[in-house]
């Protein structure tokens, strides 16, 4: 699970923030204060900070620039209401990664954060994989954490998106719901393996296969398996 620093001060957008960026499978943390939140950046590891302009004690130009100071090279998205050109100069030069100006549109937030936590993820990995995979009608694009269909894109949250990513990059083998937990959901979790059927069922409904499963496969008594081309798989 990717962890999520918000460094907020405004209570609406930390509630409005916090609640969306959980729903989407996110570990939230929200300070509002920047002395604070600069402190908590640096003691913790975070995926990703979101890190607003205008805070109580320390602006987030000043913490932006500290942090990539000491080393710190989470991806940094600042949020301000402050868009002008020479804002956004300024916060690319003290080391932000992207800006995005208030009030903005929930859709976008998230897709930028996908984009950044995929940048950093390919930065930190071999980056030998493929970008875009394409089964039957679908296009996954993994750059953009999209899945696109006949009918455009499918509304995916982010933990379905990386349940379908990780069944694809492993298509053809049987995947138990012990393996499936373990990895979508990270080690040591205390999530039931009903979670993974009522996930299996959904992104099935979502593929809209929730009556005849051409590509996510039950296997009784063993786990699932996401077959990639099932017209070469012959006859069921
Ligand atoms: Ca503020």
């Amino acid at each position: 699970m990717d962890k999520i620093l918000i460094i907020e001060d405004e209570p609406g957008l930390q509630l409005a923030l916090k609640d969306r960026l959980t729903e989407e499978g996110y570990d939230v943390e929200i300070e509002g204060n920047g002395l604070r939140g600069e402190k908590i950046a640096l003691e913790s590891r975070f995926d990703l900070l979101i890190l607003d302009v205008m805070l109580p004690d320390r602006d987030g130009f000043q913490i932006c620039r500290n942090l990539r100071d000491k080393g710190i090279t989470l991806p940094i998205l600042m949020l301000t209401a402050r868009n002008t050109a020479i804002d956004t100069v300024l916060g690319l030069q003290f080391g932000a990664d992207d800006y995005l100006g208030k009030p903005f549109d929930f859709p976008v937030l998230l897709a930028r954060i996908a984009a950044l936590l995929r940048r950093s993820r390919q930065h930190n990995s071999h980056g030998s994989d493929r970008i875009r995979i394409l089964f039957s009608e679908y296009t996954l694009d993994r750059e953009a954490r999209i899945l696109t269909g006949r009918e455009g894109n499918v509304d995916l949250s982010n933990r379905l998106y990386g349940l379908l990513e990780f069944f694809i990059l492993r298509h053809d083998q049987i995947l138990s719901r012990k393996i499936i937990l373990n990895e979508v959901w990270g080690y040591g979790s205390d999530i039931s393996s009903r979670t993974v059927d009522v996930h299996v069922a959904w992104l099935r409904e979502k593929l809209k296969e929730q009556k005849h499963p051409r590509h996510l496969i039950t296997l009784r008594g063993k786990g699932y398996k996401f077959i990639l081309n099932p017209e070469n798989q012959g006859e069921r």
